[in-house]
């Protein structure tokens, strides 16, 4: 598989595009195109969210901590409204709650090169990119969501690339790990089964309205 920073390479690659595409196209100001490249980057990143070990890891587990909860800010303070003593504990307790509990759960469940690898994971990140960001309009929740989608297909196209080695130095062979990342289900039926129906929930959530338009 490629490494921690051919992926983080990747991430910034399509971030950059799609942020200066933003910017130049979609007239962005200079905060959203600096949003876009940063979630853009860290999608990059997402489907190893499967792999146990690693400073990588922890450094990813941290981020989407942090992350989650700041993109969620504005509901939740319409809601709870943004007194000093309720922001210390929603930030402390998001924190606690994603980075040990959620990633605890994601570790034991996952299998690296599993469903996380996988096209309907990606279009899945893709539109949770987009619901995230559609407060702030659609122009941005499309490049939000397309950064997203663009960062993971980019992961699993490298893992991809990453599969053949180099017989005799000229002729590619391909690995055990060949088509392990690019696909569109994974040995586990019921892993498949639970992020086609995520997928399918979000999908709702973008194309529906009614009752599913109140989850974006
Ligand atoms: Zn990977």
């Amino acid at each position: 598989m490629a490494g921690f920073k051919t992926h983080l390479a990747g991430g910034i690659a399509s971030g950059t595009g799609l942020s200066l595409i933003g910017y130049s196209v979609a007239g962005l100001s200079l905060m959203q195109t600096g949003a876009i490249f940063v979630v853009g980057s860290v999608a990059g990143l997402l489907p190893d969210l499967d792999s146990d070990t690693g400073k990588p890891l922890t450094f990813l587990f941290q981020l989407v901590s942090i992350l989650v909860p700041s993109l969620l800010f504005t509901r939740v303070t319409q809601r709870f409204g943004n007194a000093p003593e309720f922001l210390i504990c929603y930030f402390t307790l998001s924190y606690l709650f994603i980075n040990y509990m959620i990633c605890g759960v994601i570790k034991k469940v996952t299998v690296h090169r599993g469903i996380l690898h996988s096209l309907p994971f990606a279009l899945l990140c893709g539109g949770i990119g987009y619901l995230l960001f559609k407060s702030s309009g659609k122009d941005m929740a499309l490049l939000a969501g397309s950064a997203v989608l663009a960062g993971c297909v980019i992961h699993l196209l490298l893992d991809e690339i990453n599969s053949f080695e180099l017989k005799l130095g000229f002729i590619p062979f391909p690995k055990r790990s060949r088509g392990t990342a690019l696909k569109l289900v994974s040995g586990s039926i019921p892993a498949t089964v639970f992020v086609y129906l995520l997928l399918g929930l979000v999908v709702a959530a973008i194309f529906v309205p009614g009752p599913f338009s109140r989850f974006a």
